[in-house]
């Protein structure tokens, strides 16, 4: 069988690394807001091009305390209206609803799959205070129309970058075209840790403190309390294993990346409309979604050829229980991509020859 994705396989080229990172650790003494979460932070800030990074504790925190830290700063407050696309990863939406903001549930582009400035542009009202951009499946989201946009009418901008670290557009990265960035390092990320792990990117020195502290029970200083904060930090020896996984992150995304060509130019199937693509450099290809009508039947088939394919996501969030609220909304478009996509297998552990088995299964069809 093919997997989806091998993190074992992904891991173990860097076994010794790692072993060696989380050894200086241990014997380190220091598991808390160390040298290695420092080192770190300053590592993908710079990756980034941004001039701060506050590491926390898993993706969701990321975007969930940025969005507290602009209602601590007064701006924004409960019931402001945050434009999000309407087929991102549900976090993107708990991180709105969780500080009481009210998401605005926006279709997406058809051919990205991410926001397009038309679409925003019609969905601002007097309301309207936030645009959560989210790049969706490792693509960057147009972000100088956005910027300009938001500029236009005074919105702040928070990209979810869970899933596109090192996307770039013009030379210019994913987490330094917002205000702020969220990113996720979850094990199965492009950049992973092994556990949890997450991170928000920003220019803005009073944004970064103010995530900082509430990460930290609101503490700017020990035994100081300007918040009522939470506690969302990244761990030593997360920090240590992701600062060895950053080092190698331009190697698999160029691995992703020919991986992803090599489908673009091969695949050649009726039922199956492949990613649209524009610049090489804005995409890292986290997932590479097809789609098909015959989605289900074409995924079976698959499987007995021992190609493992999954689908992101089967439920649009405004179908799910916990947002029962917008089960009305009509969003035809989600509704449809979320009837159609599947993921073909994706990651820099794929070898030349399960590439072109997944090919020539896909082409059989
Ligand atoms: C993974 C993901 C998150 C959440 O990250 P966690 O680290 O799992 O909390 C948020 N948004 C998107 C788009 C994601 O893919």
């Amino acid at each position: 069988m093919i997997p989806f994705l091998d993190l074992k396989a992904l891991n173990a080229q860097y076994r010794d690394e790692l072993i060696a990172a989380t050894t200086r650790v241990i014997d380190s003494g220091w598991y808390i807001q160390g040298t290695e979460v420092k080192a770190f932070e300053e590592e993908f800030a710079d990756y980034c091009g941004s001039k701060y990074c506050i590491g926390v504790a898993n993706g969701l925190d990321a975007l969930t305390l940025t969005l507290r830290a602009w209602k601590e700063m007064g701006k924004l407050k409960e019931g402001d209206e945050v434009i999000v696309p309407a087929n991102t990863y549900i976090a993107s939406i708990l991180a709105i609803t969780e500080n009481r903001l009210k998401p605005v549930l926006v279709e997406p582009d058809e051919a990205t799959f991410n926001l397009c400035p038309e679409k925003t542009a019609a969905a601002i009202t007097p309301n309207t205070k936030a645009i959560v951009a989210v790049h969706l499946y490792g693509q960057i989201s147009p972000m100088p129309e956005l910027m300009q946009l938001a500029y236009k009418h005074d919105l702040l901008v928070l990209e979810d970058a869970a899933q596109a670290h090192g996307a770039s557009i013009g030379g210019r990265k994913a987490g330094s075209w917002g205000h702020a960035a969220g990113f996720s390092f979850y094990p199965g990320k492009n950049l992973g840790a092994l556990g949890d792990a997450g991170a928000v990117t920003t220019d803005d020195e009073e944004l970064a403190r103010t995530i900082r502290a509430l990460g930290n029970y609101g503490s700017h200083k020990k035994y100081e309390n300007l918040y009522q904060g939470v506690n969302s930090r990244l761990d030593e020896i997360q920090a240590a294993m992701l600062r060895v996984k950053l080092r190698n992150l331009d190697d698999e995304i160029e691995s992703r990346r020919n991986v992803a060509e090599y489908y673009l130019a091969h695949i050649d199937s009726p039922r199956i409309q492949l990613p649209a693509v524009g610049n090489r450099k804005s995409h890292v290809w986290h997932l590479f979604v097809v789609r098909s009508v015959h989605r289900d039947e074409l995924q079976k088939y698959l499987a007995e050829q021992g190609v493992q394919t999954l689908i992101h996501y089967p439920v649009p969030p405004h179908h799910q229980q916990a947002y029962k609220a917008f089960s009305e909304m009509a969003l035809p478009l989600t509704e449809e991509m979320h009837r159609s996509v599947f993921s073909l297998p994706m990651g820099p552990h794929l070898t030349p020859e399960q590439v072109s088995q997944v090919v020539e299964a896909t082409n059989l069809l």
